[in-house]
């Protein structure tokens, strides 16, 4: 292979690199880059020639050329630019050809990670308190017991039941939490068959039927007998039943709650309304966010654990489908499951 060929082939390699790569020469002008460099750096002009504090104004960064050009050392640095929108880190090293010393630079984009790591300790901060509010409640309790309260007959049994309810609480949210983050490590295979939507939607008014009479609630099924979609059956109970679990909580006292199903085309849709004051439109973007709750203190008042939603999403999506909602102030909401349709 002689020294074209081989310089051809290494500037394919450069170019097919996602890392951006750039040359410095001595005059700390741009003597060599990649495709990536340029769309990243100096997505409309010729890099060739230019000074490098044209392109990219980073004093540690220029400093880490020189140390390379001048001292023949390496450095390994972090760069923000677009006012910190793009983040790297970049390694930059001598590059000596022949008599002459160049630097050249690497740069490895951090972007996505620092966003996933951001998102990462978020969750991990959240857990750490949905969890330890009703553990210091315990602990409150458990002392009160310690303290005399065991044999203070008339309230004893009432300390063992908010203990009780608090524990429930840990549990149901370790659970979901658990869920969760089995489907989104890919763990949770859906397997779709033909399900009866109208019987699924019974077996859960049925099971949900006690705590919609508690508030007064109708729940209505508008489901036609005949309705067949192509789901998971247990993955589509379980969100239907977070749906209308939520659609029971947040409406009115007296409301009604009404599950129906509609062919559009290529979709099946079933949707899940209520009757009850709705979500203002700043949180309709976000309500399906882990955690994201309008009302904290409601939400957990009612034994919520701010994932039930955030769940739904996942599992349409792993349905290749979607959920979404849409709401009316003052008249209510409406959750919407949406699957590819299922074919007569
Ligand atoms: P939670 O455990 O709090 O129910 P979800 O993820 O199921 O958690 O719901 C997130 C938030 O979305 C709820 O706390 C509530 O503020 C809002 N929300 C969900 N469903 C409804 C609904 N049918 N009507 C009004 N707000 C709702």
């Amino acid at each position: 292979m002689d020294e074209n060929e081989r310089r051809e082939i290494l500037t394919a390699i450069l170019d097919t690199t996602r890392e951006c790569v750039l040359v410095v020469d001595k005059e700390s002008r741009i003597s060599g880059w990649n495709e990536a460099a340029k769309s990243a750096f100096l997505p409309n002009v010729s890099p060739k020639g230019r000074r490098i504090s044209e392109v990219l104004r980073d004093l540690e960064l220029h400093d880490a050329f020189k140390r390379a050009l001048h001292e023949g050392l390496e450095s390994e640095i972090r760069l923000e630019i677009a006012a910190g929108e793009r983040k790297f880190d970049v390694h930059v090293s001598p590059l000596d050809l022949g008599d002459s010393r160049e630097a050249i630079a690497f740069f490895y984009e951090t972007t996505r990670l620092d966003r996933l790591e951001v998102v990462r300790q978020e969750f991990l901060s959240n857990i750490s308190h949905e969890l330890r509010t009703p553990l210091t409640s315990i602990l409150a309790f458990v002392e009160t017991l310690e303290d005399g309260g065991i044999d203070d007959e008339s309230n004893n049994r009432r300390f063992l039941g908010v203990i009780r309810r608090n524990a429930e609480r840990m549990n149901s949210l370790i659970a979901d939490i658990l869920e969760l983050s089995q489907i989104e490590a890919g763990r949770v295979a859906v397997e779709p068959s033909t399900a009866d939507l109208g019987s699924i939607v019974n077996e859960i008014f049925t099971a949900l039927g006690a705590k919609a009479r508690s508030r007064e609630m109708k729940l209505i099924s508008k489901i036609d007998p005949a309705v067949r979609v192509f789901a998971d059956v247990q993955r589509l109970e379980q969100m239907l039943v977070n749906l209308v679990d939520n659609a029971i909580k947040f409406d009115r006292t007296g409301g009604v709650v009404t599950v129906s199903y509609e062919n559009r085309g290529s979709v099946d849709v079933i949707s899940v309304s209520d009757t009850g004051e709705g979500i203002l439109p700043e949180h309709l973007g976000r309500i399906f966010e882990r955690f994201y709750r309008i009302d904290r203190a409601r939400s957990r008042e009612m034994g919520g654990t701010g994932l039930g939603l955030a769940i739904v999403k996942h599992l349409a999506r792993l349905h290749k489908g979607d959920a979404a909602v849409e709401s009316i102030l003052g008249q209510g909401s409406t959750f919407r499951i949406e699957l590819p349709a299922f074919l007569q």
